[in-house]
């Protein structure tokens, strides 16, 4: 008798659903009330006998705690539709969508420049992007009034100065003035970081793009040396096979100097629009650090030598991924930054 009423209120609860607080209540009182068929039932259970009350006592504890579990779950329901209400809300309303966000694509290949150097042991510093004219030119050997000024156009601040003029700094090697004045070699590594030219802005041209430059100096260091390093970070950055050539150039810094080309990596040196049909791309300048250099930092150039190299991050990009555009970077159109969401996370 008493199992089959357990058994049929078991389904009537189960069944139950409601969102309206008087309809709740009355579920309330005619099974939780003081005078509710739960009370009813554990009256019944006194009279069993004590077999039943062994099999039973276990179900009508469980049945008890159904009701109350409907209940509780009911009422915060109900509490919550009637905030809603309260409040003007609508809960049936889709909610609005999660939408996850993409690395921009200078920050994937900046990551992957710095992975492929920290595994050489290049560590990764850092400067100001405000420059006075010593760290920004004359301790890189550009003297006063040297045409190699000219090379670099530049965002002056600020004339006068302890050290000289304040600029936007053109280059990342402040950041190695900086590092060889603090510090004693060995020196080992690179820095990555916003530079500024005062140019048009156009496909190939912006005022401010990225560049990652190094820096390695110690006893004995060599061209071979450099040449190593820069082959074994194109192997890696571009994949294995890829050719690299130097050519013979000019900077104020370093001395002999070298531009580095590697095999188009488009045409597979076949020929085409980004090689201009030669079949190699220019993604860097390097070379063996000017002694002067060292000297103006206070390291002993006799006893010490070293190469530095720099290219810039939107070239090395643009190879990567074929952006003919360099505007595309700084136009925050989502469209274009989310195609590189999982080329290289
Ligand atoms: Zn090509």
């Amino acid at each position: 008798m008493l199992q089959e009423k357990i058994t049929q209120y078991t389904a009537e609860i189960n069944a139950f659903s409601t969102d309206h607080a008087d309809e709740l209540e009355q579920f309330r009182i005619k099974f939780l009330g003081t005078k509710g068929i739960i009370k009813d039932i554990f009256d019944e259970f006194k009279a069993v006998s004590p077999e039943e009350k062994r099999t039973l006592g276990k179900v009508l504890n469980e049945f008890k705690q159904l009701a109350e579990a409907k209940y509780q779950s009911l009422k915060d329901l109900t509490e919550v539709a009637d905030t809603a209400k309260d409040s003007g809300l609508d809960l049936t309303l889709p909610g609005e969508g999660f939408e996850v966000g993409a690395r921009h694509p200078l920050a994937l290949v900046r990551r992957e420049i710095v992975e492929i150097f920290n595994k050489l042991g290049f560590i990764v510093a850092e400067g100001p992007e405000i420059e006075d004219d010593w760290h920004n030119f004359s301790a890189l050997n550009f003297p006063e009034e040297h045409p190699a000024r000219d090379m670099q156009d530049t965002f002056f601040i600020k004339k006068g100065g302890e050290k000289g003029d304040i600029a936007l700094r053109t280059h990342t090697s402040s950041v190695q003035v900086r590092m060889m004045e603090a510090g004693k070699p060995p020196f080992r590594a690179i820095m990555p970081g916003r530079v500024y030219r005062n140019e048009a802005i156009s496909a190939r041209a912006h005022c401010f793009f990225h560049q990652v430059e190094g820096l390695y100096v110690d006893e004995n260091v060599s061209f071979a040396d450099l040449k190593q390093t820069l082959f074994y970070f194109v192997q890696e950055l571009y994949g294995e096979g890829t050719k690299v050539r130097f050519r013979p150039s000019y900077f104020p810094f370093t001395e002999p100097s070298a531009e580095m080309d590697i095999s188009c990596t488009i045409c597979k040196g076949a020929g085409c629009q980004m090689c201009k049909y030669s079949g190699w791309v220019e993604i860097l300048g390097c070379g063996m650090v000017d002694p002067n250099v060292l000297e103006n930092c206070g390291i002993d150039s006799k006893k010490y030598s070293g190469f530095a190299f720099g290219m810039g991050i939107e070239r090395i990009a643009n190879l990567k991924f074929e952006i003919k555009d360099l505007r595309l970077f700084s136009e925050n159109d989502a469209r274009f930054l989310k195609q590189y969401k999982t080329s290289l996370i």
